[in-house]
């Protein structure tokens, strides 16, 4: 067995790195300032993106973006309900209501048909989620999207580096990156929304920082009014640049992170060909596209084993693993307040009992995925990884623990 633990994700942070974080904090200006700029200068050569905007989250970001478009009572906005619970908070907080799109079993994707599925007079957004960092089919959306009027949001917190059709994700309308210490590059904390609409972009651009529509840093070195006025009530959104250095500087590795990820996900393919009921994603099919691969989740789709008792076994065996996500429509609050597909959100549930994260990050090594695979397969009892003697006491661990999950609940 795995003598140290592995954790599911870990971000890659040098010596270097401290010390560029040490000197932003030596030089005298803390917040957002000169790295912020720099940041959102670099993500839109990266990406191709017209404008960016650094904020401290990508739900702020999010909220900014779904405030500027006017997002509020008796709007409905589109989005899996498999997708990390800030969205759908935000589009509750504003007082509109969440209309959930079911996903694609395979890939986890919504589609162009589940997304049809829910559009209504009353829909004012689509938000499509990049789970895993593969790219949903974002020019068929547009097509549903455009011609009624309806804004676009990419969610693309999984997905910085991820291409649809030889283009960056994000770059068509407006799309929120996530820079949280999960995803394929981190700021510690950090989102950037980026977005081709000036109007828009401006309104995001005050709403991140109490609707002032310049920052400390504009006014100090810009020479703006230091008497800004507000001009709409806004947050306190805006980006350390001790944040905002570390993201520029992971920006400039991000390729080599997704090269190393990518590495990583097809050799865990290839193991998992031979184990059955342990079904990684499937790639989404009728469009050319680069996954950034932020996560590398499989479906524990096993008989004998939930996939609770699936991520608790390997826990024993020091294997950490991610739940992404728990649907949003089976969580106490939203239970009764949203409006599902009308029919009904089979593949979203099948998947929600299922879903279990693996370890993925750009320092594991193929001896990790070993690892991994090793302990998969005495959990699942399949021979080749340990010792018939060994064997025999894991498995009455194992059954042990089982039944001491089953007695416990
Ligand atoms: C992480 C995540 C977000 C939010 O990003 P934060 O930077 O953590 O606020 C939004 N959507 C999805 C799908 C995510 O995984």
């Amino acid at each position: 067995m795995r003598k140290e633990f592995l954790p599911f994700s870990k971000p890659s942070i040098t010596e270097e790195d401290i010390q560029a974080v040490g000197d932003v904090l030596r030089s005298g200006w803390i917040t957002t300032g000169k790295h912020n700029a720099a940041l959102e200068q670099e993500i839109c050569a990266y990406t191709g993106a017209a404008e960016a905007v650094a904020v401290c989250s990508g739900t702020a970001g999010m909220h900014c973006l779904l405030q500027a478009l006017g997002i509020g009572p008796g709007d409905e906005v589109i989005t899996p309900s498999m997708t990390w619970v800030s969205t759908v908070n935000l589009i509750s907080i504003l007082g509109a209501t969440p209309v959930f799109a079911d996903i694609d079993r395979d890939t986890m994707l919504v589609t162009p048909e589940t997304v049809a599925a829910c559009l209504t007079p009353k829909t004012k957004a689509i938000i499509p989620v990049h789970f895993a960092g593969q790219p949903c089919d974002i020019d068929a959306i547009y097509a549903l999207a455009e011609p009624r009027g309806i804004a676009v949001i990419e969610d693309a917190a999984h997905a910085i580096g991820t291409r649809y059709k030889g283009r960056h994700v994000g770059t068509r309308g407006s799309a929120v990156y996530s820079m949280h210490p999960i995803k394929n590059i981190t700021a510690g904390e950090g989102g950037v929304v980026v977005g081709s609409d000036h109007a828009l972009m401006d309104k995001v651009r005050q709403l991140k920082f109490h609707g002032l529509g310049v920052d400390a840093f504009d006014r100090q070195t810009q020479g703006r009014a230091p008497q800004a006025e507000v001009v709409i009530p806004g947050y306190k959104y805006n980006l350390t640049d001790m944040c905002a250095v570390l993201g520029r500087r992971q920006l400039a590795r991000l390729d080599e992170f997704d090269r190393k990820r990518t590495e990583l996900a097809q050799y865990y393919l290839e193991q998992f060909r031979t184990i059955a009921g342990i079904l990684p994603l499937g790639a989404p099919q009728g469009y050319d596209f680069t996954p950034a691969w932020n996560l590398f989740a499989v479906r524990v789709d096993r008989p004998d084993l939930s996939r609770n008792e699936f991520m608790a076994a390997l826990k024993q065996r020091n294997i950490g693993t991610g739940l992404h996500f728990r649907a949003i429509h089976s969580q106490k609050y939203y239970r009764e307040r949203t409006v599902n597909a009308p029919g009904g959100l089979a593949n979203t549930e099948w998947n929600s009992d299922r879903i279990c994260s693996l370890p993925l990050f750009p320092e594991m090594t193929r001896g990790d995925v070993d690892d991994v695979v090793a302990a998969i397969r005495d959990v699942l009892n399949l021979p080749g990884n340990a010792g018939p003697d060994c064997q025999k006491v894991i498995r009455r661990q194992s059954f042990r623990n089982y039944r001491a999950l089953w007695l416990r609940g």
